[in-house]
């Protein structure tokens, strides 16, 4: 039993390819698990499109679509993602901040309509479901897969997901804001023993202080988080696309220095916990 993790977006805000961003990436999030035969895909920034095309040539043709919530950077790469437009495939799309706010389906129609989208929602042939969850529900997308969900601290709220199979959980937390000095208890609750936890990871401690407001947190407080609630190891995610691969390497070593189960989640990486 496993679960594998594949990073294919591990930027926030926006995509940010250059010659300064080749190490760790520009894509924006977008990472998929493979558990028990499922294929679970968490958010649908630019990450989307190859993960798209690497369905495409493994012939999977259903999926599960999780999203923390509807920023940009987390839907944007959606129209792009090929295997939408196959009319013999399948994709469930569920959200837990929207159910008060018209549901995830009109967010994602209003993204590809006139003028600012060459074809609409609809021009997505494959069967296309939606599905709105109040943040707190389990989720069972598979035999004995769980799915946890808590709400995170974020302008227009997001939602945080618990993978549970096997004994084995890895936690998905972006974006969310920390308060300095003051734990956030409920991501310590949901993160408890957890084998891996991808934690918003946007900025320094240093930085934080001009950054109050923004929705996003440290790799600082991921270690500080990640220690109190005995998780095994901590992938920094949702880079500044300010942090190029010099500052994203110095981050990572300065991560893994302060604590061993540290590293920064690069685009296309593979972390398999079993
Ligand atoms: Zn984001
Ligand atoms: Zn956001």
């Amino acid at each position: 039993m496993s679960i594998e993790v594949k990073f294919w977006g591990v930027r926030g805000s926006i995509a940010c390819p250059s010659p300064d961003h080749v190490v760790y990436g520009g894509n924006t999030s977008c990472l998929e698990m493979r558990v028990a035969g499922k294929v679970l895909i968490f958010d649908a920034g630019t990450g989307i499109r190859n993960l798209g095309k690497d369905l495409i040539r493994r012939k999977v043709t259903e999926a599960t679509i999780f999203l923390t919530h509807t920023h940009w950077d987390h839907i944007n790469g959606f129209p792009f993602f090929v295997p939408a437009y196959n009319p013999k495939a399948a994709f469930h799309v569920m959200a837990g901040h929207l159910t008060d706010q018209g549901g995830v389906e009109r967010v994602f129609s209003a993204q590809m309509a006139n003028p600012t989208f060459p074809v609409p929602l609809s021009a997505m042939q494959s069967k296309l479901t939606f599905e709105d969850f109040t943040v707190g529900d389990d989720l069972h997308p598979g035999e004995g897969i769980v799915i946890r969900t808590a709400p995170l601290r974020h302008p227009n709220g997001a939602t945080a997901f618990r993978v549970e199979h096997g004994g084995q959980a890895v936690c998905y937390v972006t974006d969310t804001e920390h308060e300095p000095g003051k734990p956030d208890e409920i991501i310590l609750d949901f993160i408890r023993d957890a084998d891996l936890v991808i934690y918003d990871s946007t900025y320094t401690d240093e930085e934080f202080p001009q950054k109050i407001g923004w929705g996003h947190s440290t790799w600082q407080e991921g270690i500080r988080l990640c220690r109190v609630a005995n998780a095994k190891r901590l992938a920094l995610f949702h880079h500044d696309p300010d942090h190029n691969d010099t500052a994203m390497s110095a981050i990572e070593q300065q991560a893994k220095s302060t604590w061993s189960g540290a590293f920064a989640a690069r685009d296309e990486m593979v972390v398999v916990i079993e």
